[in-house]
């Protein structure tokens, strides 16, 4: 098997969240012996269940906004977002169409993209967001800081939206749901006003985070700091590229980023496969990954996202990951959270069943005991002999017509004519010939009856003496 690599040896004992078993030796509670039934209609349970849940209850009763239609889609609008995002491009094409590039500028632009690129990933995802490890003081303020350079608002702004993504994953109260395509994942939600609240989450340990609060009172003065005076200034006095520093580390860099950023939420839910679960729209895919620094493994995020990893294989593209780690071993974080093994595990095994259940569907199997008629061994034994059309033959309890396959016997014809009207089981099963996999499927298809009692083969029946008539089996 693939994973026949990971079949150590595993038990409850390795598993750090398996509980100790309940003593329940003095526990005085009855266990029901008939589970009660539902006296609900059809119609009351559904009145229950959007009563009871949440996404239900919610959408039924808070009615989205009206639709956008030629008279209103510009109150609609969300202007400031619109403007950032729809003017950017073309700034960041002006510039390289007007700007000689420096290769200092571009090895400062590149190395600023990541590092922004970083701030989000690291920071506002899997460190604020997630809390998918734990950072010192310093570590936090940095990573605020760069990713206020990738404009993308504020920590808690950012996570509020994202915690509801993942919390109602495909729903109208997922903000970048992906039902609604991939234009509207990626970036249409930014640009026109939510048409309905986005779903409650918990947001108190932001609430309550000292450097969260100060990045999200200061975030517009970070942002122009950080994602355009710092670049400006570092390529001016640098090497006296201001220009270069304005267009390619600030514009042209915030685009990319951005970009690359959108499509978690976009990409990452269309492309690729489902390796742990396809209940919802998440997929890993390796360009997903390369363009997102490593969130491109997102099936396995929702699955597992307080995972400080997106990708568990060591080949994986994940450098937000290998940063993490790096911080770790500078002493700059602690306490990276691995999702148990065994869950993982778990996840693979059910989606490979899935996918070899489907592929069983494709197959034809043989009869199943009940379709066949049920015979004793002297009724074989006869219908053997008087059915001169047929061969029959009986293996292992089954009676099965080979005339159709007795000239392709690859042993040849004589030695399973010779079987005829006996019990072949012992010749079959290595006998003769230790027959192949192939040759116990072929034969399996091959099946007209049952024997009765035909886990007893002839030559048991003769050494216990049975040989004349069928045994019941006793007990
Ligand atoms: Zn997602
Ligand atoms: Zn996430």
């Amino acid at each position: 098997m693939i994973y026949a690599e990971e079949q150590t040896k595993r038990s409850f004992d390795n598993i750090s969240y398996v509980p100790k078993p309940l003593n329940l030796s003095r526990s005085t509670v009855k266990q029901p012996t008939v589970l009660p039934q539902s006296k609900m209609t059809t119609r009351e349970e559904e009145e229950y269940f959007a009563k009871n849940n949440y996404v239900a209850r919610t959408i039924l009763n808070e009615p989205e906004l009206p639709p956008l239609s030629w008279s209103n889609w510009f109150k609609q609008v969300d202007w400031i977002k619109t403007i950032v995002l729809g003017t950017e491009p073309f700034i960041a094409l002006y510039g390289i169409c007007t700007t000689t590039v420096m290769w200092q500028t571009l090895l400062f632009t590149f190395i600023w993209g990541w590092l922004t690129g970083l701030g989000i990933t690291a920071g506002y995802h899997r460190l604020f967001c997630h809390r998918s490890y734990e950072a010192n003081q310093p570590l936090r303020y940095i990573l605020l800081l760069l990713a206020a350079g990738a404009f993308q608002g504020s920590a808690h702004w950012w996570s509020r939206g994202h915690r509801a993504h993942h919390r109602y994953t495909d729903t109208d109260l997922d903000p970048y749901d992906a039902r609604k395509g991939l234009f509207h994942s990626h970036i249409g939600w930014l640009l026109m006003k939510p048409r309905r609240e986005t779903g409650v989450v918990d947001m108190s340990d932001l609430e309550r985070d000292k450097a969260v609060r100060w990045q999200r009172r200061h975030i517009f003065a970070l942002n122009w700091l950080m994602g355009i005076m710092l670049p400006l200034f570092v390529c001016g006095f640098g090497w006296g590229d201001y220009r270069g520093g304005y267009f390619y580390g600030g514009a042209l860099r915030l685009v990319i980023v951005h970009h690359a950023t959108f499509c978690v939420n976009s990409l990452a839910h269309y492309l690729g496969d489902t390796p742990f679960d396809d209940k919802h729209s998440p997929r890993d895919h390796f360009i997903t990954a390369f363009v997102t620094l490593g969130e491109g493994y997102h099936n396995f995020h929702h699955e597992f996202p307080c995972d400080y990893r997106n990708a568990v294989r060591w080949y994986q593209f994940d450098p937000t990951k290998w940063a993490i780690w790096l911080f770790e071993k500078l002493g700059m974080a602690h306490s990276l959270k691995r999702f148990p093994e065994n869950e993982i595990l778990k996840g693979r095994y059910a989606m490979q069943r899935k996918a070899l259940d489907k592929f069983g569907q494709v197959i034809v199997w043989p009869k199943e005991d009940v379709q066949l008629p049920m015979v004793s061994f002297e009724e074989y034994q006869e219908l053997a002999k008087e059915d001169t059309d047929r061969e029959l033959v009986l293996i292992a309890g089954y009676v099965h017509d080979v005339s159709k396959f007795i000239s392709s016997h690859p042993g040849g014809r004589a030695l399973l004519k010779g079987q005829v009207g006996t019990d072949a089981t012992v010749s079959f099963h290595g006998g003769v010939h230790d027959h192949s996999n192939a040759a116990h499927n072929t034969l399996a298809m091959m099946r007209v009856a049952i024997c009765k009692y035909g886990g007893e083969v002839e030559c048991l029946k003769k050494r216990l003496g049975h040989s004349a008539a069928a045994t019941p089996i006793s007990g």
